[in-house]
């Protein structure tokens, strides 16, 4: 079996202790590959490597950086089909969205290439006729950059490009559950010519690997995707070092449909946002509270459109849906649902495992959507990551923005209304990083992207992220006499 290793330095190369794990196909439970298993050591020998890259890599001219960065991008999409079908392997997702995944990782580079040319700094106004003073940025150090297993890919490009654009040096730890195609983006990246040490990756797991990455006093900067309470814990032992934090966390999205919504627009979003990945997104519509006056026909096109989603192997290309992720992700699901229905709600479509042969080794289960929720249900506080999409009416629009802020959360909110005054109204009191209106598509590589309340700090995408990996530096200069 093929085994996937680590980049240290420049040199792929084995664990220390030489120990591997096995990846499995949600699909089938089959093996797919085996994977370099590291610990703390291998962990503090990618930092060491990235440290001593560090003030090479930093000095870089930034046209140069873009350049590799590019051709890194190059080698992503070159290698798209072979990367996307690891992923589809590996993590479930339909080969369609896999290699869209593969591709968005590749616009990362792309972006975070010219991006980092635009580093502008200023000249502020000076406090004497003899003096200046320069504002100006400069890359921070060494970033941990550590990722999830539901977008292993994309979510790691959007780290490791801007802080490579910004003159950091890396060490990147995918998700130790799907670390595949996480390797073969890094590689693509790495045969483009940058410089060993420069970008290096470990595999292993958040307790081992995580933690050095996060404890150590040579990572300047954490950069985290994860789950919120793996948030709260990286954010405390960082702060020991006072080290730079971007934390993109849990979600838990609301998506408001209103009297005047355009129900056919508005059910074909939610089901697109609930089922996409399984539901395991972070940005996922998660509640759906819809106007008591049109949730009867809203409830009917919601049932009617995910009644025609086709579940399947991913690679199957006929397949809108593959398995879930792992034997965990669907027993939260089903233990949310149980209290849900425990509590009054009720099963519109869907809440069971699809029956036949075909589903019965992998982690497969019926899209569902329930209806008659309210705020006592787990499903309704708790991230799900599943693919449920669960109804309760509001007859009032503050109501309904009450309800949508109820929540520790606050990722990403979805209204619906062809009232642009409605929109507006709930765009600008809704507690999110993103607002989507008549949509549940808000990501988009020029806007930033990231969470309020416990849904995370810092912001990723835009010009914002690669300022993430920069510290400002103000510099004073005295003039001599004559000017
Ligand atoms: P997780 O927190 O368990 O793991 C994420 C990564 O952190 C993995 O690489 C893991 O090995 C590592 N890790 C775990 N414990 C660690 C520790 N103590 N120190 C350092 N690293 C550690 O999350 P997951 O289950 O892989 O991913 C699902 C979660 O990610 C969900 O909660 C989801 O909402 C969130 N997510 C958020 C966004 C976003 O943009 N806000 C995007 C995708 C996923």
């Amino acid at each position: 079996m093929k085994r996937f290793k680590m980049l240290i330095d420049g040199k792929a190369i084995e664990s220390a202790s030489e120990k591997a794990a096995v990846i499995k196909n949600p699909a089938n439970q089959e093996p797919v590959a085996e994977v370099s298993l590291g610990d703390r050591e291998d962990a503090a020998l990618a930092l060491g490597a990235a440290e001593r890259a560090f003030p090479g890599w930093a000095r870089t001219d930034p046209k140069k950086r873009g350049d590799l960065l590019c051709r890194g991008a190059d080698l992503v999409r070159e290698r798209a089909e072979e990367i996307a079908r690891l992923l589809t392997m590996e993590q479930g997702k339909p080969l369609r969205y896999a290699r869209r995944e593969v591709l968005s990782s590749a616009e990362a580079l792309d972006y975070y290439a010219e991006e980092g040319m635009r580093n502008f700094g200023e000249i502020v106004p000076s406090s004497s006729e003899r003096t200046r003073s320069l504002v100006v940025r400069q890359p921070l150090g060494v970033a941990a950059v550590i990722s999830p297993w539901n977008y292993p890919v994309d979510l790691l490009a959007w780290k490791v490009a801007p802080a490579l654009a910004a003159g950091c040096t890396v060490v990147a730890k995918p998700s130790s559950k799907a670390p595949l195609a996480a390797t073969e983006f890094i590689r693509a990246i790495h045969e483009a010519g940058i410089p060993p040490g420069v970008l290096n990756l470990v595999h292993g797991s958040g307790r081992d690997v995580g933690s050095e990455l996060v404890e150590s006093p040579i990572s300047r900067k954490v950069s985290f995707t994860g789950n919120t309470e793996t948030g709260k814990e990286i954010m405390e032992k960082a702060s020991r070092h006072v080290k730079r934090l971007s934390l993109e966390l849990g979600g838990h999205s609301p998506a408001i449909v209103c009297e005047d919504a355009d129900i056919d627009e508005a059910a074909e979003s939610c089901v697109q946002r609930a089922f996409s990945n399984m539901g395991q997104i972070c940005i996922s519509v998660n509640r759906i509270y819809v106007h008591e006056a049109v949730a009867e026909e809203f409830a009917e096109r919601l049932v009617k459109m995910t009644g025609k989603l086709r579940i399947g192997d991913g690679l199957d290309p006929d397949v809108d849906l593959g398995p879930m992720f792992s034997e965990a992700q669907r027993k939260k699901t089903k233990d949310q649902i149980a209290d849900a229905l425990a509590k009054g709600a009720a099963v519109l479509c869907g809440g069971s495992e699809p029956e036949g042969e075909k589903y019965s080794r992998g982690f497969f289960f019926m899209p569902t959507v329930l209806d008659d929720m309210d705020h006592s249900m787990r499903m309704m506080r708790e991230e799900t990551f599943g693919p449920v999409a669960p109804m309760m009416r509001f007859s009032a629009n503050d109501e309904a923005l009450r309800l949508a802020n109820d929540s520790r959360y606050g990722l990403a909110a979805y209204v619906f209304t062809e009232n642009m005054t409605t929109a507006l109204w709930f765009a600008e009191r809704l507690e999110a990083g993103s607002v989507g209106i008549n949509t549940t598509s808000p990501i988009i590589p020029s806007a930033p992207f990231g969470g309020w309340k416990e849904s995370g700090l810092g912001r990723e995408r835009c010009r914002a992220a690669l300022y993430e990996y920069m510290e400002e530096k103000h510099i004073r200069i005295g003039l001599r006499e004559g000017i």
